[in-house]
């Protein structure tokens, strides 16, 4: 099994509420961000309009953060996710260096939304967490060892994500890549990204 990600930008409506079913599901503080929601406008009047590109982890299969990472905190896991140990992690930040995705972030102090009295939510939600370490887009392992889909993916109001095993020529996500021509982000780079984009 390989689990990945198909994203259909032509449903994608830019309502961020991916993002926002993210930092709810792993109570990351201001400034991280697993999944965000680029945005960008096209044309002249009265054409123009607002294109969208989620981004996120790309779990790619030939990592560059992995082969960075000097402390063996990085790891992929043998359903191609790429994992971050903060147990191992000595923040030295050279994954976020390599990463050509921006997809790390560093966690330095673990500041609420709020000020510095953390809400009783972050104060539960934080203790995944480690302040020195980096993190990422795990593509939600916990909810998915449980049979759940990510987060992100089970909030698109216009199930413009679709997740499952690459491996599986019957998958949904498998039919859908073969079905359209479908692109990864920087594909010269020879990082073979697990998520895939319908244009
Ligand atoms: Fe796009 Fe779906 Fe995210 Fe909304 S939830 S921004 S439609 S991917
Ligand atoms: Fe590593 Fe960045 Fe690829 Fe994710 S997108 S696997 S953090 S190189």
């Amino acid at each position: 099994m390989r689990r990945g990600m198909l994203i259909d930008l032509k449903r994608c409506i830019g309502c961020h509420a991916c993002t926002i079913a993210c930092k709810l599901e792993h109570a990351t503080p201001p400034g991280v961000f697993y999944t965000r929601v680029l945005e960008m406008e096209v044309g002249k009047f009265p054409s123009a309009k607002r294109v969208f590109l989620p981004v996120l982890c790309n779990h790619c299969q030939d990592a560059p953060c992995l082969h960075a990472c000097p402390s063996g905190a990085t790891t992929q896991a043998a359903d191609g996710t790429v994992l971050v140990d903060k147990d191992k992690c000595i923040g030295c930040k050279a994954c976020i260096v390599a990463c050509p995705y921006d997809a790390r972030f560093f966690l330095d102090k673990l500041q609420g939304y709020f000020g510095d009295e953390l809400t009783p939510f972050e104060k539960v939600g934080y203790r995944a967490h480690r302040e020195g370490t980096v993190t990422k887009c795990d593509f939600c392992a916990e909810r998915t060892a449980s049979g759940l889909e990510p987060a992100c993916v089970q909030t698109c109001p216009t199930v413009a994500r679709v997740f499952g095993d690459l491996d599986d020529p019957l998958s949904e996500v498998s039919g859908l890549i073969r079905e359209h021509d479908c692109f990864q982000l920087r594909p010269e780079l020879g990082t073979r990204p697990s998520v895939y984009y319908i244009p």
